[in-house]
C-alpha cells in the first residue's frame, strides 16, 4: 500500500532540481587518529539478536545463518477454486470456494486457521482506524473433507472426530475431524456473501455502484510456518498480510457490459470478449504502442463484451504461484493494453509481459497509466529479479494505492508525477511481497522499504531527476530521535496513531537502503536484493534472512548498521568540529576534525572543495566509530586553497543536524 505519512509536498519533490555533477572518486582518509572520548552506550556494538524461533529453525535445518533457506525448508501450499457473483446494484458479492490445503510441514495439524478479513467492517469489530460498517462476511456453509462443519462457541472444547469451527473476529478456526498428517491434504468447501464496503475502506471498496476494487474477499487460509506455526493474527486495519502461496482458478460473474480485471490470466476471452476486442488485445500484445482495447464507444454489451441470454457474463481467471487474488470491475472503464519486454535476469533472453490499464475516462492522467506501469515494471525488472508473472494490470478506483499479485488498485490522481509514483510503488510490490513473500504484518518495512526504495529509483529514471528523496527525508526528519519515532522492528499494528508506522515502514527503510548503497556500493546492494529475491522467491523470508543475505553478498558484517537503525531509534549526527589549515610549498595541508555526536554510526563522506572548483572525496570508514571514538581527525594535502569542507553533501546518510556539517573558509565557525 502507499500511505501519506505526513502532509508532504510532492510538488516540491518533483520541482526539486539536481545537485550538479557528481564529485570526484573517493580517496582514502590520510590519517586515522581515534580520540580518547568514548561513548557510554554503543548500539553499534550489539549484534543483531537471533530470536529463539529462528535459532530453532536453524537447528532443524529450515533456515540458515547465511541468509539461505535451509535444506529442510518447507512451506504449505493452497489451491483455490472460487465461483463469485457480483451484483453491482447492491454491492453484494456471493461466492463459494473449494480450497485444498497441502500440509508439507513435518507437523500433524488438528486445526486450520482462516482469515475472514471482511469482518473488520462489522459494527464493533476491534480495529485501529474507523472504517465504513457492513455486515462483514456472512458464512453460509463450511465443510471440511466433505463433512458439514458446525459452529461451536469460541470457549467450547471441539468435540473429537467431528468437523466444527469457531469464529473469532476476523479469524475462523476449523477443527478437523481427522488430524492432517504431514504430506496429506484436506479440502474445505465454503459458501459466503458480503457487501463490498463503500469508498474510504482500506485496500478495497467501490465508488458508488460504478467501480469495484475487490480484495480481502474470500475465506483465506492463514500461514503455518517453521518459525511460529499458525500465524493467527487478527486483521485490525493497519498491519497487512502474510499469505501462503498457491494456485487460483476464479470465476467472476458480472452483468454484461462490465469489464473485469484480475490477478492471473483471462482463460475464456472468447466467451466474454467480442472478436473486435480480442483482435485489439492481440495487437496490443505484439505492439510497443498503447492500444485501446475498449473505448468509451465500445462499452455497451455486444460491442467489446459479449451479449448473452440472461445478461450475465462469467470471466474465468487462472493464476499460478501467487499469494492472493484480487479483481476490479466496472461498466465505466475503458481498457488500454500494451506489452513490456523485460529482462529475464540472465542478460540474454527477454520476456514479454502483457500490460493493462482500466480506468474511467474522467481520470485524465490515467491515459498514461499503461505507459507508466510498463516503465515501472521494466525498470524494476532491469535492476531486480525477473518478473515471473505473465501480466500486470493497473486499475483506477476508490483505493488510493494497493498491490495484489499482477494487479494494482490506484485512485484517480490528477497529478501525473504522483500518479506515476503511486503506480510505481504498487508495481514494486510485485517483487516485495508478491514474489518474495515476507510477513507484512510483523515486518512492514520488509516489503514497504524496498518498494519505496524502488519507487524512488524508478521515479528518478522517468523524471530524469536524481533528487527524488526529499519527501522521504522530510518524513523521517520530522520524527527522528523524538518520542514520535518508534523502531522498525515492531509489528505494524503496534505503532499507535501518528506518523511512527509510516516513517518506520516506508521512509526510513527506503532511505536506509539508499544509504546502504553508499556504504557497500549500489551495484552490490542491487546484487544483494536480486540474490535475496532469488533465494526467497515464493518463500517466506524473515528479517534475519534479509540481513544475512545482504551480509553474505557484501562479504562483510553489517550488524553495526542493522542494530541501531532497525532495532532502535538511534540517530546520526556527524559534525565538523574543527578545520585547521597550514600553508605548504605547493598548496595546503588541512586537518579536519569530525565528531560523531549521535548514537547511530555511519562512515563519514567528506567532500573538500578547492578554490579551483575541484572536489576531493574522503571516506572515513565506520570502523573508527565502532572502535569507540567520538572524534576523528582527517589530514589531507591539497595542491590549492581549501574553500569548503562538507559532510555528505548529497544527504544520503540521514544526518539529523545539517547545520554542523559544513565549513566555509572565512565564514564564522560554530
Ligand atoms: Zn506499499
Amino acid at each position: 500500500m502507499r500511505v501519506r505519512i505526513l502532509a508532504s509536498g510532492l510538488a516540491l519533490l518533483l520541482a526539486a532540481c539536481g545537485r550538479g555533477p557528481a564529485p570526484a572518486a573517493p580517496t582514502p582518509a590520510a590519517v586515522a587518529e581515534p580520540d580518547t572520548v568514548r561513548r557510554d552506550i554503543r548500539w553499534a556494538a550489539r549484534p543483531v539478536p537471533v530470536p529463539p524461533s529462528f535459532q530453532r529453525a536453524v537447528d532443524e535445518g529450515t533456515r540458515t545463518l547465511d541468509g539461505r533457506p535451509g535444506p529442510a525448508y518447507w512451506q504449505q501450499r493452497v489451491v483455490y477454486r472460487i465461483d463469485a457473483e457480483l451484483d453491482p446494484g447492491t454491492g453484494r458479492l456471493q461466492a463459494e470456494e473449494r480450497v485444498t490445503y497441502h500440509n508439507r510441514s513435518p507437523d500433524t495439524l488438528h486445526v486450520v486457521v482462516f482469515n475472514l478479513y471482511q469482518n473488520l467492517f462489522r459494527a464493533g469489530a476491534p480495529r485501529n482506524d474507523p472504517v465504513p460498517v457492513t455486515d462483514g462476511l456472512v458464512l453460509e456453509r463450511f465443510a471440511i473433507a466433505g463433512a458439514e462443519a458446525d459452529p461451536i462457541d469460541i470457549d467450547a472444547e471441539a468435540p473429537p472426530d467431528r468437523a466444527t469451527y469457531h469464529l473469532d473476529g476476523t479469524l475462523l478456526v476449523a477443527h478437523l475431524p481427522r488430524p492432517l498428517a504431514p504430506g496429506d491434504s484436506v479440502e474445505f468447501q465454503v459458501a459466503w456473501h458480503f457487501t463490498v464496503p463503500p469508498a474510504d475502506a482500506p485496500r478495497t471498496g467501490r465508488s458508488d455502484h460504478a467501480v469495484y476494487q475487490v480484495a480481502q474477499w474470500y475465506p483465506q487460509i492463514a500461514v503455518y510456518d517453521d518459525l511460529r506455526g499458525w500465524n493467527a493474527d487478527p486483521y485490525l486495519g493497519t498491519g497487512e498480510f502474510y499469505l501462503e502461496y498457491g494456485d487460483f482458478d476464479v470465476a467472476i460473474t458480472v452483468p454484461e457490459g462490465w469489464l473485469v480485471a484480475a490477478t492471473g490470466t483471462l482463460e475464456n476471452p472468447d466467451e466474454v470478449l467480442t472478436d473486435m476486442a480480442r483482435d485489439r488485445l492481440g495487437l496490443a500484445l505484439r505492439s510497443d504502442s498503447v492500444v485501446q482495447v475498449v473505448s468509451v464507444d465500445d462499452r455497451d454489451a455486444g460491442n467489446a463484451t459479449q451479449r448473452v441470454p440472461g445478461g450475465q457474463l462469467t470471466w474465468r481467471f487462472q493464476a499460478r504461484d501467487v499469494r492472493d487474488f484480487a479483481f476490479a470491475a466496472s461498466d465505466r472503464y475503458v481498457w488500454d493494453a500494451t506489452r513490456a519486454v523485460i529482462a529475464d535476469g540472465a542478460g540474454g533472453r527477454r520476456d514479454t509481459v502483457a500490460v493493462h490499464a482500466f480506468y474511467r475516462p474522467s481520470a485524465i492522467a490515467w491515459r498514461n497509466a499503461a505507459r507508466f506501469t510498463r516503465h515501472a515494471l521494466t525498470y524494476m525488472a532491469g535492476i531486480g529479479h525477473p518478473y515471473i508473472y505473465p501480466q500486470i494490470t493497473a486499475t483506477e478506483g476508490p483505493v488510493f494505492g494497493m498491490e495484489y499479485p499482477m494487479i494494482v488498485f490506484v485512485a484517480d490522481i490528477e497529478n501525473q508525477g504522483l500518479l506515476y509514483t503511486v503506480i510505481a510503488h504498487e508495481v514494486a510490490h510485485m517483487w516485495y511481497p508478491m514474489m518474495v513473500g515476507s510477513d507484512e504484518k510483523r515486518h512492514a518495512w520488509q516489503d514497504e522499504g524496498p518498494a519505496s526504495y524502488l519507487e524512488n529509483l524508478a521515479l528518478a529514471d522517468i523524471a530524469r531527476d536524481g533528487d527524488v528523496w526529499g519527501d522521504e527525508l522530510w518524513n523521517y526528519m520530522q520524527v527522528a530521535g523524538t518520542e514520535l519515532e518508534k523502531p522498525m522492528m515492531r509489528e505494524a499494528d503496534l505503532y499507535g496513531p501518528g506518523p511512527a508506522y509510516g516513517v518506520a515502514s516506508y521512509s526510513k527503510p527506503a532511505l536506509l537502503l539508499r544509504a546502504l548503497g553508499h556504504i557497500i556500493g549500489p551495484d552490490t546492494l542491487h546484487m544483494a536484493l536480486r540474490e535475496y529475491s532469488r533465494r526467497w522467491l515464493l518463500k517466506h523470508p524473515a528479517p534475519l534472512d534479509f540481513f544475512n543475505t545482504v551480509e553474505d553478498v557484501a562479504g562483510r558484517d553489517l550488524d553495526w548498521f542493522w542494530h541501531p537503525w532497525w532495532y532502535e531509534t538511534a540517530v546520526l549526527d556527524q559534525a565538523i568540529a574543527d578545520v585547521a589549515i597550514t600553508p605548504g610549498a605547493a598548496g595546503e595541508t588541512v586537518v579536519i576534525t569530525v565528531e560523531d555526536r549521535g548514537d547511530a554510526p555511519m562512515p563519514v563522506l567528506l567532500v573538500v572543495t578547492l578554490e579551483s572548483g575541484e572536489a576531493r572525496r574522503v571516506t572515513v570508514p565506520v570502523d573508527v566509530w565502532l572502535e569507540g571514538a567520538r572524534r576523528h581527525r582527517v589530514e589531507l594535502e591539497v595542491p590549492d586553497r581549501v574553500t569548503r569542507v562538507e559532510i555528505d553533501p548529497e544527504d544520503v546518510l540521514l544526518d539529523v543536524d545539517r547545520t554542523n556539517d559544513v565549513w566555509v573558509r572565512g565564514a564564522q565557525q560554530r
